[in-house]
């Protein structure tokens, strides 16, 4: 058996700025590597399934991180259990935010988080907008797209995804931190979508999701010649794409 469970987390309400193309970079990249992705979308009032191997979260406005709060917290227990057990997750942006402890929005809601991540956001009048490179130990330059006006700040001894330049802004446009990572969680800021033009990220929720399950990676043992070469041909546009995309003024 092959089969990894994917889990599209709210995409009726969270995913904007092209999200969802993170959903379909996994499932094509699986599926090179010779293994049979399954997708099932997560909205609110839907039944949790009963296996899921990865977590992927979009982001939003603040009006539709209001419309899912509650419905997150129904599941914040096995979201919280799923975290501490190593599932790989990534919450982008909206849903980065409602992972952290809490949310208080411009206009002086405040949304509380489920605590996977340690950390708050504040909103701010201004909006932090811009593509974006970030520096990540990890994975190398990550490289994307950010518009938020929520300021995160992570509480001491929480890892950031990567570090910015003086001209990005990141997490608040003060601390130079972006995003963080808590276990296999990953939160960041970064739309674009994210995962087709940085594969070692997606890759590293592939292989992370994969050994969880079956025990190791071996692509090579699924995969045949064809499917290697059109890896391949993704990985060769995606390379350009990183290119052109880090060159792109703010
Ligand atoms: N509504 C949040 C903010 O503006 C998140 C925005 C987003 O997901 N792009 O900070």
């Amino acid at each position: 058996m092959t089969t990894i469970d994917i889990m599209s987390l709210y995409p009726k309400d969270m995913n904007i700025y092209g999200d969802s193309g993170n959903v379909l970079t996994v499932t094509r990249r699986l599926a090179l590597y010779g293994y049979e992705p399954r997708v099932t979308a997560y909205n609110q009032g839907d039944e949790w399934p009963d296996h899921v191997d990865m977590i992927l979260g979009g982001g939003g406005q603040d009006t539709g991180q209001k419309k899912i709060i509650d419905d997150l917290f129904l599941r914040a227990d096995t979201l919280r259990d799923l975290a501490a057990d190593g599932v790989p997750m990534l919450m982008i942006c909206g849903l980065y935010q409602l992972f952290g402890e809490y949310f208080e929005t411009v206009d002086g809601t405040r949304l509380d988080g489920i605590g996977v991540i340690g950390a708050y956001t504040v909103g701010q009048d201004v909006r932090m907008i811009g593509n974006l490179v970030e520096h990540s130990d990890d994975f190398g330059d990550v490289i994307g797209y950010e518009n938020h006006s929520g300021q995160t700040f992570l509480r001491d001894g929480v890892r950031p995804f990567g570090r910015v330049d003086a001209d990005g802004c990141g997490n608040n446009g003060e601390d130079h931190t972006e995003g963080a990572r808590v276990n296999n969680v990953i939160g960041t800021y970064m739309h674009g979508s994210l995962l087709p033009k940085n594969p070692a990220v997606a890759d590293f929720l592939i292989r992370t999701a994969v050994e969880r399950r079956y025990g190791a990676f071996e692509p090579e043992r699924h995969q045949n010649a064809d499917q290697r070469e059109a890896l391949a041909r993704i990985n060769a546009t995606a390379e350009q794409a990183r290119r052109v995309a880090a060159s792109r003024p703010r």
